[in-house]
């Protein structure tokens, strides 16, 4: 049988030269083949995904020319600084759970 490495596994798994590797090439040990006995190897497909969209802190402000808007209302309980999740009935707010209802 002979190894077959992509370059890119190859980059994968060793980052940088000389640095000790983990993957030491040792005889199977049948506790290892326990652990990971049913996930096959990786296959070849190298589809590039389409990037997700990325949340973050910017993602609940608004800015307006020079002016920024808050998209979620801030937490009574916590004050301001920690914002409200925006659920479709209902606000949390993640630090203390404090949940106020929407009104329609
Ligand atoms: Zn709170």
């Amino acid at each position: 049988m002979s190894k077959k490495v992509d370059k890119k596994d190859e980059k994968a798994a060793a980052p940088a030269k000389g640095a000790p590797t983990k993957e030491a090439p040792k005889a199977e040990e049948p506790k290892k083949e326990e652990a990971k006995s049913a996930k096959p190897a990786a296959a070849p497909k190298a589809e590039k995904k389409p990037k997700k969209e990325e949340k973050g802190i910017y993602s609940i402000y608004k800015v307006e020319g020079d002016k920024v808007t808050r998209l979620r209302p801030t937490c009574e309980r916590c004050g301001p600084g920690y914002f409200m999740a925006d659920h479709h009935d209902r606000f949390t707010c993640g630090h203390c759970g404090f949940t106020r209802y929407k009104r329609a």
